[in-house]
């Protein structure tokens, strides 16, 4: 189902008392070479004058505005239709008329509102037309063209700026949706899935061009308890802390991410010998890390590292990495573990 913005008469209000406005202009041109009665003319005044506030009175005290404002919009078109034979079809602004009403619905956002509105218009130019006894009179003068010439431009400078504005925000959400699907947003390291999209891609360039590459897969060291003792607050701190270490400590083409609770992984292009020795660095400047607020409070973390197996994909990698890390855990700790080539079937 379509978004119903129920502020929806608040943005038509300006751009109907414009356009409106703008339409009587010519209108009045018309009527005057006509020398039309008052009731043409009180009817301009109607239209175009009081119908823009009555609209938006209408559509604000409504229990559905943006229902009342669909309705508003099909009460334009037969207001504009009835304009036409009152105008004897005076070909400029008749034309100026029906196109400026049917582009407002389009920019309306209303599916399918443009072709609704068709008929509506048809049926009053008819009617008004029946009463009228259809005299037709195409021919608009100069003073005619010139008295369209303010709704034509302005009315469509003004639909532009307003397009303008709604392109800007959605460019603009477009990016806080990517920023949001890229990153974690607790500690600003990449999200699970942004962060495989890239390790596949390192791991396609180690097998198709050989570069060296090497998987870190780290986990805070008794996580849960710090949690349980000094809260899910600092928890978060402690976490956030260890992903800016990571940012410090490893190599800025790194690919951090953040698989999920208190499990890093990091994709560096580099050979096992390079990425354990930044791995140990990592592990002793998260050792020192300090938390003013929380005296005594001292993390580490376990790191499993890997490089990427002979055969396999992602997933055989990360298996890798965790076999590393499981035996780091059960060594006790704080420490890194790497599987030897022939346990993980590694490429030499
Ligand atoms: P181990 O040394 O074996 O890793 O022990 P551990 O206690 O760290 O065990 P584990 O890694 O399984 O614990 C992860 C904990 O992380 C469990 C969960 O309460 C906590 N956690 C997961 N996500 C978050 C989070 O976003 N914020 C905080 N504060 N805690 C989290
Ligand atoms: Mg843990």
């Amino acid at each position: 189902m379509a978004f119903r913005p129920p502020y929806l008469h608040r943005l038509t209000y300006p751009f109907r008392v414009l356009g409106m406005g703008l339409a009587a202009l010519p209108i009045g041109v018309v009527l005057y070479d006509l020398q039309a009665a008052w009731p043409a003319w009180a009817w301009l005044v109607i239209s175009c004058g009081l119908w823009p506030h009555l609209a938006y009175l209408w559509a604000r005290r409504s229990a559905d505005p943006y229902a009342a404002e669909a309705r508003n919009f099909l009460i334009d078109s037969i207001l504009a239709g009835s304009w036409l034979p009152m105008m004897h079809f005076n070909l400029l602004p008749s034309a100026v008329l029906v196109i400026v009403v049917t582009a407002d619905k389009v920019n309306s956002g209303i599916p399918g509102l443009w072709l609704r509105a068709l008929p509506a218009m048809l049926l009053a130019t008819l009617a008004v037309g029946l009463a009228m006894d259809f005299e037709v009179d195409l021919a608009s003068r100069t003073a005619v063209v010139l008295a369209c010439l303010p709704i034509l431009a302005i009315h469509t400078l003004a639909v532009s700026a307003n397009l303008y504005r709604l392109m800007s925000r959605v460019q603009a959400q477009n990016q806080q949706l990517e920023e949001m699907t890229h990153r974690d947003s607790l500690t600003g390291v990449d999200s699970r899935s942004h962060w495989e999209d890239q390790a596949r891609r390192l791991l396609k360039r180690h097998r198709d061009e050989g570069v060296p590459a090497s998987l870190l897969l780290l986990d805070i060291d008794h996580f849960k308890s710090t949690n349980d003792r000094h809260g899910h607050g600092v928890g978060d701190d402690v976490l956030r802390a260890l992903a800016q270490r990571i940012r410090d400590t490893l190599p800025a083409d790194g690919i951090r991410g953040r698989l999920g609770g208190d499990e890093f992984v990091v994709a560096l292009a580099l050979p096992t010998e390079q990425a354990l020795a930044h791995a140990e660095r990592l592990r002793v400047a998260v050792q020192a890390l300090e938390f003013p607020a929380q005296p005594g409070l001292a993390i580490s973390i376990s790191v499993g590292l890997a490089a990427p197996p002979a055969a396999g994909d992602l997933r055989a990698w990360l298996e890798a990495a965790d076999a590393a890390l499981y035996r780091a855990k059960h060594g006790g700790r704080n420490r890194t573990e790497q599987l030897q080539a022939r346990e993980a079937g590694v490429t030499p």
